[in-house]
């Protein structure tokens, strides 16, 4: 094995990896905590109570964070999506997805033996969810089925095309219907502040390794009240454990790193807009640079950026590497993270880089795109 230092030496644009990464701080006290089982030097049976390390106050400032009533953890987004369709549902009912749905959804569902109806996107070029067809969705499950979704999922920032939904007209339409609603918000929540109770949603699910700046694997699913008995109800021979979570979920380094990102969370979400600046800005310097094109809704209002960039398919078709060609150049400039191979469509984030490395970016990628078109 061979130690890995990508953050350390690269420019990072890697979608998926850009809100997970751990500061100093967080490494050092994570480090402290890998022992097995460190975190339970003071556990009396449930790992949201524990005092010190302070879990108890991580429980309480994450549920506030999320706008929740309760909040447990899991091991991830996923994990909190499947605890929640395992026991709210069963096999055979419906649910109704968005047509930008995670995999990580449809799986959850799978597992469980749930159907999945999803509402269409608007295609291309912006793919949008309409909130409206929500509704269209849910009639159309009952007129083929004879019988009413028994969840919604919304996907708030989906991990394609970087789209925001707006959840609270989602919110009022399974109100109307009395379905709950579960707004996952992996790709969102821990960027800038999401709060279920202000969306009017049920249930909510975050990731700490997505969008937190920690290293988890960590997710929440933050409920309202009204579910807790359903959800998060104790043992009959083990109180208080928790049944679904199997007594307890994310531990040691994972819970530990997401405390210590906690504690910066508020100065972490205050640089949303000026990474909304960066985003914008990256794609209308490159859309200018012709033959590209962001896909997804314009402006952005996330980090995630997926370019459709026939130019850059051109160039790869002169190169002996063909599509590598553009990570390889790239990588020569110290920036990483686009997937090797591909150059019809590319995708990135420019999350958490200054603004001299998003000007660098931009730089590279002139360049690399002129060298191209000269054959050089
Ligand atoms: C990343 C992502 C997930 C998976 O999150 P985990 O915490 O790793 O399970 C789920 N849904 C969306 C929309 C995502 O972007």
């Amino acid at each position: 094995m061979d130690l890995r230092s990508r953050q350390e030496d690269y420019i990072n644009l890697n979608p998926l990896q850009v809100g997970g990464r751990t500061s100093a701080n967080t490494r050092l006290m994570v480090n402290s905590y890998l022992d097995g089982y460190a975190v339970c030097d003071q556990c009396s049976g449930a790992l949201h109570q524990i005092p010190k390390p302070d879990i108890a106050g991580l429980t309480a400032k994450m549920a506030n964070f999320l706008g929740a009533d309760l909040v447990r953890f899991t091991h991830g987004v996923r994990e909190a999506k499947y605890l929640l369709i395992k026991a709210l549902l069963k096999k055979g009912d419906i649910i109704v997805v968005d047509g930008n749905a995670h995999y990580s959804t449809y799986l959850a569902a799978e597992r469980v033996g749930v159907e999945v109806y999803s509402v269409p996107n608007s295609g291309y070029p912006e793919y949008k969810i309409k909130p409206s067809n929500y509704r269209k969705a849910i009639r159309k499950v009952k007129k083929k089925t004879g019988k009413m979704p028994k969840l919604l999922v919304l996907t708030q920032v989906d991990g394609q095309y970087g789209n925001l939904v707006d959840a609270k007209k989602i919110a009022q339409i399974a109100k109307e219907f009395k379905i709950p609603l579960l707004i996952n918000s992996a790709y969102l929540a821990g960027r800038t502040k999401v709060n279920l109770k202000k969306i009017g949603a049920n249930f909510i699910v975050a990731s700490g390794h997505k969008s937190f700046g920690a290293p988890g694997t960590i997710g929440a699913l933050g409920i309202t009240k009204k579910w807790v008995d359903k959800l998060f109800y104790q043992s009959k021979n083990f109180s208080p454990k928790e049944v679904e979570l199997l007594g307890c979920a994310a531990r040691n380094a994972a819970i530990i790193g997401l405390a210590v990102a906690m504690e910066t969370i508020e100065e972490r979400i205050k640089l949303w807009p000026e990474e909304l600046k960066k985003t914008n800005w990256l794609v209308e310097k490159l859309e200018a640079l012709g033959e590209i094109k962001q896909l997804g809704e314009k402006p952005k209002q996330h980090d995630l950026v997926y370019l459709e960039t026939p130019i850059l398919d051109k160039i790869a078709k002169t190169k002996r590497k063909r599509g590598y060609f553009l990570a390889k150049e790239l990588k020569k400039k110290g920036i990483i993270g686009i997937r090797p191979g591909l150059t019809k469509k590319i995708k990135f984030s420019t999350y958490g880089l200054t603004w001299p490395q998003v000007k660098y970016v931009y730089q590279a990628f002139k360049q690399i795109l002129k060298e191209g078109e000269h054959g050089i």
